[in-house]
């Protein structure tokens, strides 16, 4: 399933396998108000779990089973990074008015979030609309009989542990707000602007970068999920499953432009304006084309994490490239200028042969 925030100028950050949340978003009610958000949290009328990290806030009950997730994001980011990391507010069920999103934006980075629950009805939604679409005679308890087995069946298609897996594509999301806020503070991922949408995937490195620090950022459960399926995959496949580093280094996000005519239709069906701020599409709703399959992206850079920081015995190696990256330097230049000082080769042709070699070696499974 592939969640995006939508509505708002928004395809800001993908999650991974299953489901992608996306970047800003403007709540649902847009009423005025006179008070500030610490206010408004005070009077009950909203939840809110407000931490050194940041701030959780949600309709009464959906708070607490974020507890605690924001300060184990922060603290991940700190180890990668070796950076503070940026403030950050999880809005949960489009909570919020437009001003205390902007209110919050001042001094936080902020992530639109719909519990699993919340998720769960947009999916349902999704898969009504599509089997009446195809069987239009089909209405009543036989409608919702097959709705709840296709939801069945989409649930049986996931990992085990549905929460777990849920808390650790929070923590990637917030692990792509993070990084683009920590490295390029001025820029606004589009979050002022409302009613346009994204162009681009996330900040202003290449996306792969961005991919990496999310990546970087996710629970054990995840990370061991994804080598796992990328041991799979390379089974399967070999390395031809992943992108030459050549391209990894360049291209748009393999699902960012695959979806890029889907969000455009949508955008201008009424749908998009029935389900509001999300769109939740199942997995086998992304376009199919030739190519690589795009959730391969993050399984290499999942591999590509580890070894560049089991080959540099460097847990910020990445922090080191962003650093560079953000001064307008390139990977390319990078690589001549630190990668043989940091145990890395020196230009992208021999770091691809040493990448191949150490996974055909298999040593990314130790
Ligand atoms: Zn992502």
């Amino acid at each position: 399933m592939i969640i995006l925030e939508k509505q708002i100028r928004t395809i800001g950050c993908f999650g991974f396998l299953a489901y992608t949340l996306c970047g800003s978003a403007v709540g649902a009610q847009d009423q005025i108000t006179s008070y500030t958000l610490e206010e408004y949290c005070a009077s009950g009328a909203v939840e809110c779990d407000i931490s050194p990290a940041g701030l959780v806030v949600g309709p009464e009950g959906t708070t607490s089973q974020y507890a605690g997730r924001l300060d184990a994001a922060a603290e991940t980011f700190h180890r990668y990074f070796g950076k503070k990391a940026p403030k950050a507010a999880v809005v949960i069920d489009r909570v919020l008015n437009s001003e205390f999103m902007i209110q919050l934006r001042k001094d936080h980075v902020v992530l639109p979030w719909l519990t699993q629950a919340g998720q769960d009805l947009m999916i349902k939604d999704g898969l009504r609309k599509q089997v009446k679409a195809q069987n239009p005679q089909l209405k009543g308890e036989a409608l919702e009989t097959l709705v709840q087995q296709l939801f069945a069946a989409h649930k049986n298609n996931q990992t085990s542990d549905r929460s777990a897996f849920h808390l650790g594509v929070l923590a990637h999301e917030l692990g792509h707000l993070m990084f683009i806020k920590a490295f390029w503070p001025d820029d606004d991922f589009g979050q002022n602007t409302t009613n346009t949408v994204r162009t681009r995937y996330g900040g202003p490195a290449h996306d792969w970068l961005d991919e990496m620090a999310a990546v970087l950022l996710e629970t054990d459960v995840l990370t061991q999920n994804r080598r796992q399926s990328a041991k799979a995959v390379l089974a399967e496949h070999g390395t031809d499953a992943f992108w030459p580093l050549e391209d990894y280094f360049t291209i748009v996000h393999p699902i960012f432009a695959r979806l890029q005519g889907l969000i455009k239709k949508r955008a201008e069906a009424s749908e998009e304006k029935e389900q509001g701020d999300f769109l939740v599409l199942t997995r086998d709703q992304i376009p199919i084309e030739s190519g690589r399959e795009p959730v391969n992206f993050y399984l290499q850079s999942r591999l590509f994490a580890d070894y560049m920081i089991k080959q540099s015995g460097d847990e910020q190696i990445f922090a080191h490239i962003a650093s560079y990256v953000s001064a307008s330097g390139t990977i390319k230049e990078w690589l001549a200028d630190y990668g043989n000082k940091k145990g890395i080769p020196g230009s992208v042709d021999d770091l691809q042969e040493d990448f191949n070699y150490w996974l055909s070696s298999g040593q990314f499974e130790t």
